[in-house]
């Protein structure tokens, strides 16, 4: 399932990932709940959405410059529609799943290719939700059925999260945080990008300044609609070096929009950026 972990992904977690951070935790001072001291305090008094932060489209980050501070409408492509139906696809049946509605359908979309994805996540989501919950059921067969659906489908989904004391908005949506594994999740359609650990890194700073438990691991799940759906895991550690990359990259973008700097074009594009036709 998209947020499941497999056997082997479980092993991996158990037998390699977590023994190697508890030998080497991460610095005190890049956990979420030092967000008062350097260098997690903000520099500049400024709230950035989570996905300025992380994205990486743009090498000069005139991407920021645009939609910050020129107010520059995105124009939405095909690729941001399919994420953005997927994201809620996944999102609603999980929701769905934990009231017990195992039948429910797909929301319907206009565009083909994108109801068929949608309907390939949402089949896939909402059954294996079923099949964990069957499977808790049957094994606690004197737990509440509340109790069942809690640990058997632990997820809280697109869960809101004030991020100002780390200056990011006031509200930002984890797409997936395991209360029961301490894993947060970001999904992205595509291939998998490494820099997508940057969003995991996020939420997990996030969550560590508002609830003051560390959040260590992350994991990235790619998911590719060709012939078949195909789904794909980046689980790793949010190490020190991811902290201070993420820290790095706020701190960057919010001197361009506190200061009003265009970075200027930069020489290679990303053939998806979303601000193309006004800047080039
Ligand atoms: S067109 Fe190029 S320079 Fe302009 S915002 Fe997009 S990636 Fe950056």
């Amino acid at each position: 399932m998209v947020y499941f972990l497999n056997e082997t992904e479980q092993k991996f977690l158990t037998l390699n990932l977590r023994p190697k951070i508890r030998q080497n935790p991460v610095p005190d001072e890049l956990r979420g709940w030092n967000w008062h001291s350097p260098p997690l305090k903000p520099y500049y008094d400024i709230r950035l959405p989570m996905y300025i932060i992380c994205s990486q489209y743009c090498p000069t980050r005139r991407d920021v410059y645009f939609a910050l501070v020129e107010k520059a409408k995105k124009e939405e492509n095909f690729r941001i529609t399919l994420g953005r139906k997927v994201h809620d696809a996944i999102c609603n049946a999980i929701n769905e799943a934990k009231k017990g509605n195992f039948d429910a359908d797909p929301p319907s979309c206009g565009n083909e290719a994108i109801s068929s994805a949608v309907r390939a996540v949402w089949e896939y989501t909402i059954s294996l939700c079923r099949s964990a919950y069957l499977k808790m059921r049957a094994e606690q067969s004197h737990a509440k059925d509340e109790d069942v659906v809690l640990t058997s489908i632990p997820f809280l989904v697109e869960h809101r999260m004030d991020g100002s004391l780390l200056g990011c908005s006031g509200i930002i949506a984890v797409d997936c945080y395991d209360y029961m594994r301490n894993i947060v999740f970001d999904v992205k359609v595509g291939d998998f990008n490494p820099n997508s650990r940057l969003y995991t890194t996020g939420y997990a700073l996030v969550l560590e300044s508002l609830y003051e438990i560390p959040v260590d691991i992350g994991c990235v799940v790619a998911i590719s609609f060709g012939e078949k759906m195909t789904i794909s895991k980046d689980i790793h550690y949010i190490d020190a070096n991811l902290r201070s990359w993420w820290i790095e990259e706020r701190d960057r973008k919010a001197e361009i929009v506190f200061n009003e700097i265009d970075p200027g074009k930069a020489e290679s594009c990303n053939e998806f950026c979303l601000f193309r036709s006004i800047c080039l």
